[in-house]
């Protein structure tokens, strides 16, 4: 390749080996793990990309701050520190701890919806539209059409169709929409990123209709980094500078700290209106704590509030965003089928155009990552029709896409170790017209893609 990637802007201090198997070894596994790459033990996986939520290497400064933990039942230090951050780096008024980002989604989706209510979105997530369902709330997708095209190369792929958004309003009425649910970035979509532009209109209209922007935060500061590269008008701006107007455009947020926040555990929910904060505050205490910890010990508290100070650092994000860029462009380069353009925190491998031959019922997706592990010890994870799951009337969802996730840890694993998952995808599409799909032997009700078992066809 030409074209030259940002060497680390960090040393090692500390390292943990990982497993060498053999392909003996790894059939084994997987069939044990019924064909599902969430049922591996960790033990068997060489490089592991199922996730970067809460697989993050914590700095120095984050370990030093757990042993500073201040464990009081109500007032911790660490609390104050991790209100700081938010309010000084985010903007938001208030904030409520949580155990992870789906904790701040139960209480959000607690607090402000109603049954038979709307909640448009860009793209859904898997657990924050499982909160907005349980609650008596309907998704509707308003993203824009070519966010759907895996194919189509265009900068902000994650923006929000505002003639969509007017036209569900119009339908429905104002009232009947509770808030706007704007992720930055896209999981979903391949960890697309959204304009400023885009993010300004939508409050705009929203403020218009009465209707509240609520952010899915947990990916802001990987969508601020590329506004920094790819939006006019902000080449010479800090990432701090960029996350602040981005979240100026919002009534609040649900972080998941596993990502962003460079920690392993913790999240919180943000908010600017104090009778909205009350109302969280009172449920909190339900579901997760007192308002002052939620379900936060004081140490991971300090280590999420550092983690948040760390993540502003441009070198960072940037050298983070180009290790995922270099795994895409090795891909495409062997001319691989990935979603494009790469996006943030993943690459995406376009499990439709991999094994065209496997009809998307057979679960071509949830296939390839058995394969790639099968082959190489790399642990992927199925982005597609397993993970949409079914409607109310039991049938499949048919998302579009029908990818296999290739997720990068932060400050994890090194360009060597992308050379190796390279090789062995570059490997397993020249056998792929072997490849045979799958068929379920157990499926749970909820979330399926966790706990799901199959066997090959
Ligand atoms: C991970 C994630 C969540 C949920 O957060 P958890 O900490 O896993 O509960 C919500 N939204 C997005 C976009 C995520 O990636």
């Amino acid at each position: 390749m030409d074209k030259k990637y940002m060497a680390e802007p960090y040393k090692i201090k500390m390292v943990e080996p990982i497993a060498v198997t053999t392909r003996e070894q790894r059939e084994i596994a997987i069939k044990k793990a019924g064909y599902n790459t969430f049922l591996l033990d960790s033990d068997d996986v060489y490089i592991d990309l199922l996730t970067d939520s809460g697989t993050n290497a914590m700095s120095e400064n984050q370990w030093a701050g757990l042993m500073l933990g201040d464990e009081a039942y109500a007032g911790s230090k660490n609390f104050k520190h991790l209100q700081q951050a938010v309010q000084e780096l985010y903007g938001f008024k208030y904030v409520i701890p949580t155990h992870q980002g789906r904790g701040a989604e139960n209480i959000l989706s607690k607090i402000m919806i109603k049954p038979g209510d709307y909640v448009p979105g860009n793209m859904y997530f898997t657990t924050t539209r499982a909160h907005q369902e349980l609650n008596g709330a309907a998704f509707r997708d308003v993203i824009i059409d070519e966010a759907h095209d895996p194919e189509l190369n265009i900068a902000f792929k994650g923006n929000i169709d505002l003639n969509k958004l007017e036209k569900l309003i119009d339908e429905v009425g104002a009232e009947k929409i509770p808030y706007i649910c704007l992720a930055v970035t896209v999981n979903l979509a391949g960890g697309q990123p959204v304009s400023m532009a885009n993010m300004k209109a939508v409050y705009e209209l929203a403020q218009k209709h009465g209707i509240k922007v609520m952010m899915d935060a947990t990916r802001c500061v990987e969508n601020a980094c590329f506004i920094k590269h790819r939006e006019a008008g902000y080449a010479n701006k800090t990432i701090l500078d960029i996350v602040k107007e981005m979240f100026s455009y919002a009534d609040g947020c649900t972080m998941s700290g596993k990502k962003d926040g460079i920690v392993n555990i913790g999240g919180f929910l943000a908010l600017n209106d104090g009778d909205l904060y009350q109302k969280a505050a009172n449920l909190v205490v339900v579901y997760e704590g007192m308002p002052s910890y939620g379900g936060m010990s004081g140490r991971d508290m300090e280590a999420l509030a550092r983690g948040m100070y760390e993540s502003m650092d441009y070198n960072y994000i940037a050298h983070r965003l180009a290790q995922v860029e270099y795994l895409g462009e090795k891909l495409d380069q062997a001319g691989i089928p990935i979603v494009k353009p790469v996006g943030g925190h993943a690459v995406f491998l376009d499990a439709r155009r991999f094994y065209p031959h496997i009809p998307q019922n057979q679960f071509p997706a949830q296939m390839l990552a058995a394969q790639l592990y099968i082959e190489s010890g790399v642990r992927s994870m199925e982005r597609g029709i397993v993970s949409a799951g079914r409607d109310k009337d039991g049938n499949h969802h048919y998302p579009k896409l029908e990818l296999v996730r290739l997720t990068i840890p932060r400050r994890v694993y090194t360009y060597s170790h992308l050379d190796v998952v390279a090789e062995a995808v570059i490997e397993l599409y020249k056998k792929r017209d072997q490849v045979k799909g799958l068929r379920f032997v157990y499926e749970p009700p909820v979330l399926r893609f966790f706990t799901a078992r199959f066997e090959p066809n």
